[in-house]
């Protein structure tokens, strides 16, 4: 350990604690001791924080006090995780519908972050948590990372599709807490041409990170690119992915890159969810003193271990906008038996579903799915709030590559006599990316779902194979 490691664990975690009103380090410490802890202990803890939180949903929440007496449901026949499946799943449907009736009533709205997230089907969704939660949030991550051997205050190079025009947000809380506690230095993967490739690579070799973060399609692209120029690259410890489905090719050709294993994680931050690879690399464990999921069928009917159905999640954690049987939007299946790892949490088996594919324009340039939707803000410049009031006009979308490449783009608009023009710059936007490729829009009044019920923002039928 660096002089600067023991700083940041000692001297800079307390003191964000401190400014920032949050308790990552008394987190950190719980979920260390829960870490080897029996079965039976751990759905102790998660039995005790779900009590808790429905008791304090039924008494403040007025959505959820609602959907108590009219069910004839009493918080005290929620006693366990099976208990949940009395009540109906929450839809995203149904929080646009009742936003402000999901806000609880004891909490000081001083107290509030409000956030959202591209979520699966690539539109926003606006919800609310607190300090303590990402508190949770973050303390599971670090958890983790001491799981493969790094330490707070290792530099990590963090690839996103979200860190465009982030000049501004270097000088707030966060962009320092970022960068000095959790040392975690940001890049765009916006831009896949070479250039922007180059960028990145020097980017990744002036800072000489520990660890390699970010979506696995990003980080992939960016590592056959360093293929492709037979470029040297620096010591790497592990390579973190998260956010979308990761491919085997991404992780074989990412270890063979970085020469370091590649862990993944998979999380949504609306529902509280965390849950991450452990050295044996068995399934993702899943953060039970946070969050419970349940796996169910749409109606919200519980389906057996090893079966895969809809994630449903119930957020411990969040008491200022509380998720109960939340349906993420993903499919993933709960494994059968425990890790080899000797830590007795459940595993997930496989998230599936989820924007995981590569697009390719023709000339074989992978286009990360995570850049997709940024391309309906114009400038691709999701910060300027006039440019957020044009994307907002759009209430749902998908994109559809066909077998020769070329790419046709449902919209649906919130309100249909928009006039459509507006949305032209889209067009430019994705031929930029997808050069080559017929693009065109088409504005429809409802966005047709997979064969599995899902929706899914992004098809593709066009198979780029390279030699
Ligand atoms: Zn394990």
């Amino acid at each position: 350990m660096t002089l600067y490691n023991y700083l940041d664990r000692y001297l800079f975690l307390p003191l964000g604690d401190l400014v920032y009103g949050s308790n990552v380090v008394e987190k950190l410490k719980e979920m260390r001791r829960y870490d080897c802890q029996s079965e039976a202990a751990i759905r102790e803890v998660q039995n005790q924080k779900l009590r808790k939180l429905v008791e304090h949903c039924y008494r403040t929440v007025p959505y959820y006090s609602r959907l108590f007496d009219t069910h004839g449901i009493k918080p005290e026949q929620i006693s366990e995780r099976e208990d949940l499946q009395l009540l109906p799943v929450l839809t995203k449907q149904l929080i646009r519908d009742n936003y402000d009736d999901l806000f609880s009533t004891a909490v000081s709205p001083k107290r509030l972050r409000r956030s959202s997230t591209g979520g699966s089907t690539g539109m926003p969704l606006k919800f609310c948590t607190d300090a303590s939660e990402w508190s949770s949030w973050k303390a599971s991550t670090l958890r983790a990372w001491e799981w493969y051997g790094l330490h707070l205050g290792d530099k990590i190079f963090s690839l996103g599709g979200s860190s465009i025009n982030k000049r501004k947000q270097l000088l707030s809380f966060k962009g320092l807490y970022d960068r000095v506690i959790m040392r975690n230095f940001k890049y765009s993967s916006a831009d896949v041409t070479d250039e922007g490739m180059q960028r990145n690579y020097e980017a990744l070799m002036r800072l000489r990170p520990q660890a390699v973060r970010g979506y696995g399609s990003s980080l992939y692209i960016l590592a056959r690119y360093i293929e492709k120029m037979g470029l040297p690259v620096c010591p790497i410890k592990v390579v973190l992915t998260t956010g979308e489905v990761l491919m085997p090719e991404y992780r074989r050709t990412l270890e063979e890159v970085f020469k370091a294993p590649v862990y993944d994680a998979y999380g949504a931050g609306d529902g509280g969810i965390l849950s991450h690879e452990c050295p044996k690399r068995e399934g993702l464990h899943i953060t039970e003193e946070s969050c419970i999921i349940e796996i169910t069928d749409r109606e919200g009917n519980l389906l057996p271990m090893g079966k895969t159905g809809f994630v449903c999640a119930t957020d411990l954690d969040n008491y200022v906008f509380p998720f109960l049987r939340y349906h993420v939007g993903d499919m993933a299946y709960i494994k059968e038996g425990e890790c080899s790892c000797g830590r007795h949490t459940r595993l997930i088996g496989e998230v599936m579903g989820r924007a995981g594919r590569l697009m390719y324009n023709k000339q074989g340039v992978p286009i990360s799915p995570t850049v997709l939707p940024m391309m309906f803000y114009p400038e691709l410049n999701y910060h300027n709030a006039e440019y957020q009031k044009v994307y907002n006009k759009i209430d749902k979308f998908q994109i559809r590559q066909d077998k020769e490449g070329d790419i046709c783009i449902l919209l649906k608009l919130k309100d249909p006599s928009e006039s459509h023009q507006q949305f032209e710059y889209i067009v430019d936007n994705y031929e930029n990316h997808f050069v080559g490729s017929q693009v065109s829009l088409s504005f429809v009044d409802e966005i047709p779902c997979l064969p599995s019920g899902k929706e899914d923002y992004c098809i593709s039928e066009y198979e780029y194979t390279t030699e």
